[in-house]
Formats: structure tokens, sequence, C-alpha cells
């Protein structure tokens, strides 16, 4: 293998991924990026199509569960490294049918694993979530990387899963790998299913808001780019075997991120009384109280921290919204 980086990106067609590899293309133009993606209904290859053009960018439309597809894949290109994100991500579809969850999100890696360990001498990149810690109660610490594994729903049962086999591939057979756990993402690209982009479509179609419970849910979200600069220098610059929790310390409620959305499309002239649309739906079975991260193991050691402002970026957010699903 020629000393050129010949970097991986799995899920490159999907809400993170998309910015990542756009964010690789053009940052390290002599990196060859190879964008993976089985286009499930999650993804939206238009969120690349720019990238098209670029001569460090190919793409590859395989099936992370194909075993032998991926070792040929690996083979055929000599990747190097891997930035690994494919997955089924939404947790209402896990609790609805578990066993794809397996599938893509354990077997999958561990496909990829294999072919990496095959065929690889650089870094592993594995792209993992803060559920894999289960939830807190209100007066708990934020979860540091020292907290036990304890998630609670089968997506985050399937990413624990997969980060327990990427540590065992590193600690077994020396595999470079690296671990990212992150909070939750929020910014342009992401699949309307998801609670954000579906408050923000309800808004615009005047349609009702759903919010589980009583909406005391807490979630502490990131922007997707604070989110990528991490991965970023995580990839380049995180030590060998080491897991880094990556978040905003932006602990918000549902109910109160909801009003948030509201006041700014209120304040963009997008609908006029947005809150009257809110209504509170029968909970998500075993729903999350709060996660928290520390994040302070990636900022004291790589020096990174979030940069966006959560008002600006989530009035952005809203922006492209509007922009790419309004006629
Ligand atoms: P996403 O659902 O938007 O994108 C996932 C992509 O993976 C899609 O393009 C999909 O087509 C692809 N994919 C699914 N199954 C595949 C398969 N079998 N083979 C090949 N490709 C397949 O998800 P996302 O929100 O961009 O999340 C990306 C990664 O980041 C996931 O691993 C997720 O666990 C992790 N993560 C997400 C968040 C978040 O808030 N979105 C937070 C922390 C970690």
């Amino acid at each position: 293998m020629n000393d050129v980086k010949k970097i991986l990106i799995t899920g490159e067609s999907g809400f993170i991924g998309s910015h990542l590899i756009k964010h690789f293309v053009f940052k390290y133009p002599h990196y060859l990026i190879h964008g993976l993606d089985s286009l499930t209904y999650a993804s939206n290859k238009n969120l690349t199509k720019d990238l098209i053009a670029q001569p460090n960018y190919f793409f590859h439309e395989i099936d992370i569960r194909n075993r032998h597809e991926v070792l040929d894949f690996f083979i055929h290109h000599q990747i190097s490294d891997v930035i690994h994100l494919a997955a089924e991500s939404h947790v209402d579809n896990s609790i609805a049918n578990p066993l794809i969850f397996a599938e893509t999100n354990i077997l999958g890696t561990i496909n990829l694993l294999d072919a990496f360990k095959e065929v690889s001498s650089g870094r592993f990149h594995h792209v993992s979530t803060d559920e894999v810690y289960g939830d807190l109660d209100i007066n708990d610490r934020p979860f540091d990387e020292n907290f036990a594994y304890a998630p609670n729903s089968p997506y985050s049962a399937s990413k624990a899963s997969s980060d327990h086999f990427v540590r065992a591939y590193y600690k077994t057979y020396g595999l470079d790998s690296v671990i990212t756990n992150c909070s939750n993402n929020y910014g342009p690209h992401q699949h309307e299913e998801k609670f954000i982009p579906t408050i923000i479509m309800s808004i615009l179609n005047n349609q009702s808001i759903p919010i589980y419970g009583k909406g005391t849910n807490i979630r502490d979200w990131l922007y997707v780019k604070d989110h990528v600069e991490a991965l970023d220098i995580v990839f380049h610059n995180g030590s060998k075997g080491e897991a880094y929790n990556i978040g905003a310390n932006n602990e918000i409620s549902n109910l109160d991120l909801v009003h948030h959305i509201c006041n700014i499309c209120v304040a963009k002239n997008y609908h006029s009384n947005p809150k009257k649309l809110i209504s509170f739906v029968a909970d998500r079975l075993g729903h999350d109280k709060r996660y928290a991260i520390n994040f302070s193991k990636i900022q004291e050691q790589l020096s990174w921290k979030p940069k966006f402002d959560f008002q600006t970026a989530l009035g952005s957010t809203i922006d492209w919204y509007v922009t790419n699903f309004q006629s």
C-alpha cells in the first residue's frame, strides 16, 4: 500500500456522514475519500451530489451486512483508514424492529472490522452515541468515559455492542481504533423522522407538533458541524484504543426545545402562533430521562470544544428546512 491515505467513510449519505464527507473531501484534497452507503430510506444521495466532480471522492453503494462484498471492496481499493457511521439510527424503529439494528449495527461493524484487520494499516474510527451509557436522573453527574455501559433501547444496545467489538479488536488484535460517543446532533440534512426536523416540519405544514409524555426528557444538543470538527480531531490526533465523549453543555428539555423553535419560527415569520400546535402523545417505551455529557477529556487532551451558538445554529437549521422542503 502506498502512502496516500484511502479513507472509507460509511453512512456518507446520511445526516452526519454527509457533513463529514464534505468536510474531509474539501479540507484534505491529498486524501482519497471513499464514501459508502447502502442508500436506505434514511439516506439522501442529493446531500453529497456536489462531491461528484471532486477528483478525490468516490461513492460505493454497498450494504455493510454483505460480508464478502465488504472484504472485496477493501481489497480492491486498498482502504487504509475507516470512519464508521453507517447505522440504523432511529430509536423508535429499533423498538418496532430490533433485528435489523443487530444486523447492521453489530454484524455490519464486525464485517468492517474483519476487512480492516485483513487489509488496512491505518485507523478505525467508530462513531457512536452517548446513549450507550443509559440515562441519568436530574441530579446525576454527566457521563464521562468511565461510566458503565447500560443501554436501554434496542438501538443503544446495538451501538453499545458494536463499541465493545471495536474495543475487543483493539485489545485482541492490536487494531488502531478510536471510539467517539456523542450527544444528540441537530442541523441541516437530518431525516424528517427525527425530533427537531419533526418539530420544524410540523410548524411549516401547520400540523400538530407531537411531544412524547410531558416533554420533560432532557437532551444535550450539539450542532452537527461541531461534531464533524471533533471527529476530524479525534481521527487525526486521538490516542489508539481510547474513547472520547463529545457534547455541548447544552441541556434542554424537549418541551423547552419546542418552545425555542416556535419562538424562532415566529421571529422569522414562518408561522404566527406555532405553540398552539403542541400536542402531547403517549410516551416512547423505555424513554431515557436525561443525557448529559462530560467532554473534558477531548477538551483537555485534544483542545476541542463546541463553537456554534445554539440559537444561531438552530435558526439556520430551520432556514435549511424552509429552503429544502417548503414549495
Ligand atoms: P442516519 O440514519 O442519518 O444515517 C445513517 C446512514 O447509514 C444512512 O445514509 C443509511 O443509508 C446508512 N446505512 C444504514 N444501514 C446501512 C447498511 N446496512 N449498509 C450501509 N449503509 C447503511 O444517521 P446519523 O444521524 O447520520 O448517524 C450516523 C452515526 O452517528 C450513527 O452511527 C449514529 O449511531 C451516530 N450518532 C448519531 C447521533 C445523532 O444525533 N444523529 C448522535 C451520536 C451518534
